[in-house]
C-alpha cells in the first residue's frame, strides 16, 4: 500500500512469552516490556519470529524503565532489540538522577549506541510525580547528545498544557508521539484513554502533525483492551493516508 505521507502511524503492545501474534496482521506496533527483569527473561528471537510470521510490523520498541545510568545493561538490551526486532528508535524514561549526570553518561557511549544505530527517545513526564532528570519536554532539546531523541506523550502534561506549542518546539528532536487522551480533574486522572475520549484537546496537534507532514511515528499508547486499539489504529491510519 501506498502512502505519501511519511509518518507511521502504530500502536503500543506489550510482549509477553506466549503473546498470541496473530491479532496484530498487518498492522504497525511499538512493541515494550516495561518491566527490565522481565525483558531479560524473554525469548526474543521466538517472539519476535512470531510477531513476523504473522505479518505485525515493529516500527519501534519500549524499553521504559532502564536509563543510561546503567549503561552496560541498557546497552545489552538495545543490542537484543537492534538484532530481534530491527527497530533502532527506542523510546525510554529518563530515571531518576540529574541532567547533567545523564549527560556525561550519553556522551561516554555516544560511540557505542551508534555502532548499534539507536535512537534513544526519551519520554516525557509530569514533574510532579518523580525525580526524573528530564520532565518537561522541552528539557531534551537542550541535551546535545545526538543518540537522543524525543517520545511526546500527550498524557503526560497537565491539563491546561499546549500541547500544539510544545510538539512545535519539540520539532526538530520529535521522533515520536505517544498519543492518548486523558480525564484530568480534581483528585482523579485517568491517562491514555482513546484519543478522542477525554478533557484533552488533540486535534489542533494533529491537524499540525498531518499538515507539516511530520517524519516520525504517532504510536497509540493506550491502557485499553487491544481491540480498542486496532479500532483507533486503523481511524487514524486512514486519516492519515494522502492526500
Ligand atoms: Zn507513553
Amino acid at each position: 500500500m501506498n502512502y505519501h505521507r511519511m509518518v507511521e502511524i502504530g500502536f503500543n503492545v506489550t510482549l509477553t512469552k506466549d503473546i498470541d501474534a496473530s491479532i496484530y496482521n498487518g498492522t504497525n506496533i511499538q512493541a515494550g516490556v516495561y518491566n527490565p527483569r522481565v525483558f531479560f527473561e524473554l525469548d526474543h528471537k521466538d517472539i519476535a519470529n512470531k510477531l513476523r510470521s504473522e505479518g505485525a510490523n515493529v516500527i519501534s520498541f519500549h524499553f521504559p524503565e532502564l536509563d543510561i545510568f546503567e549503561p552496560e545493561k541498557l546497552l545489552r538490551g538495545l543490542e537484543i532489540i537492534r538484532k530481534h526486532y530491527k527497530t533502532g528508535l527506542v523510546t525510554i524514561h529518563p530515571n531518576a538522577g540529574s541532567y547533567l549526570e545523564a549527560r556525561v553518561l550519553l556522551e561516554k557511549n555516544t560511540d557505542r549506541i551508534q555502532e548499534l544505530d539507536v535512537i534513544l527517545a526519551y519520554e516525557n513526564f509530569e514533574r510532579k510525580r518523580n525525580k526524573r532528570w528530564m520532565s518537561c519536554a522541552d528539557t531534551i532539546s537542550t541535551m546535545p547528545s545526538p543518540v537522543t531523541g524525543l517520545t511526546y506523550d500527550t498524557s503526560h502534561v497537565p491539563l491546561n498544557r499546549d500541547i500544539l506549542a510544545d510538539i512545535q518546539n519539540a520539532a526538530p528532536r520529535l521522533r515520536i508521539v505517544h498519543l492518548s487522551n486523558a480525564t484530568k480533574g480534581e483528585g482523579c486522572t485517568q491517562n491514555h484513554k482513546p484519543y478522542e475520549e477525554g478533557s484533552l484537546d488533540l486535534e489542533p496537534a494533529l491537524k499540525h502533525l498531518y499538515h507539516h507532514d511530520f517524519k516520525g511515528q504517532i504510536i497509540l499508547d493506550y491502557n485499553t483492551d487491544e481491540a480498542t486499539k486496532l479500532r483507533d489504529f486503523e481511524k487514524l491510519r486512514n486519516r492519515f493516508r494522502a492526500p
